[in-house]
């Protein structure tokens, strides 16, 4: 714990799900943390939950106004961002044939726009001071196919590749990285899996469970300090072995 004592750290997202455990990670190692999200009931909560927060910020990822002011307001909070954990993102169970271009639209929106939308403001800050840490939220689901979720799987797949060619130019500056979950047990999953579902899912993980948010919040955190200081450019699997081995794992 205190790996990021000062580090000023905005977690998009950072209300719930991943993201919460994110942003009580971060504080328990000492950065100091601004929660971007959508909804104000949630992010009145959060806030409520921790108090040591620096501030909530009100926006849509995937819309480019907004992000901009939203940044506006972290330069008046903070003059400057160390650390990015870009992790808002939507995903919605739909075969392939029944996407609507609403659906698709949304999805890549937010997960693949929204994505570069905020990390462009943040490099872009973090270029001018000298250093930080982007840390972008993929999945396994943007490595390996996966059914229902065609639209969901090319977000991430794409926040994947962003994240490979952001590395090289904001190098030597700015470490730019992805962590790509498999299960993890959030309100997102539990919108979309019926109890039957999750246990069938248990059964083909290696490690025999869904993964937990804290358990990804510290990879998050590891990433974001100096102990990762040589890693850049890098996606990080963390599935409890489910992708490790295709067929031989059946
Ligand atoms: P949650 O639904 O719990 O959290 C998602 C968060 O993102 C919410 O706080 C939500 O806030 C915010 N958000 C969504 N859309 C927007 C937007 N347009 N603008 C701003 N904030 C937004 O899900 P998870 O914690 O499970 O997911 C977090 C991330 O982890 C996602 O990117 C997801 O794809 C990824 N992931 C999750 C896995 C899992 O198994 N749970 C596995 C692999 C990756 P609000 O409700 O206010 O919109």
């Amino acid at each position: 714990m205190g790996r990021l004592k000062g580090k000023k750290t905005l977690v998009t997202g950072g209300a719930s799900g991943i993201g919460a455990s994110i942003t009580e990670r971060f504080l328990n190692e000492g950065a100091r943390v601004i929660v971007l999200g959508r909804s104000s009931d949630k992010l009145e909560a959060i806030n409520k939950k921790f108090p040591t927060l620096d501030g909530t910020l009100q926006a849509d990822v995937g819309n480019p106004v907004e992000v901009s002011s939203a940044f506006e307001e972290v330069d008046r909070i903070w003059g400057g961002i160390d650390v990015l954990i870009n992790n808002a993102g939507i995903s919605f169970r739909h075969n392939f044939l029944n996407i609507t271009i609403e659906n698709w639209d949304k999805t890549i929106k937010t997960n693949l726009s929204g994505v570069f939308y905020v990390a462009q403001q943040a490099a872009r800050r973090m270029i001018e001071n000298g250093s930080g840490v982007i840390i972008n939220m993929g999945s396994t689901n943007g490595i390996i196919g996966h059914p229902n979720y065609s639209d969901y799987n090319a977000s991430k797949a794409g926040v994947i590749q962003l994240s490979q060619s952001m590395a090289l130019e904001l190098a030597p500056k700015v470490r730019v990285n992805v962590v790509c979950p498999g299960y993890v047990l959030t309100p997102m999953q539990e919108a979309e899996y019926t109890e039957e579902m999750l246990r069938e899912c248990e059964s083909k993980i290696p490690l025999e469970r869904m993964g937990r948010p804290d358990e990804v919040a510290a990879l998050f955190a590891f990433l974001a300090s100096e102990d990762a200081s040589y890693i850049t450019g890098q996606s990080f699997v963390i599935d409890g072995g489910e992708i490790a081995g295709g067929l031989a794992s059946q």
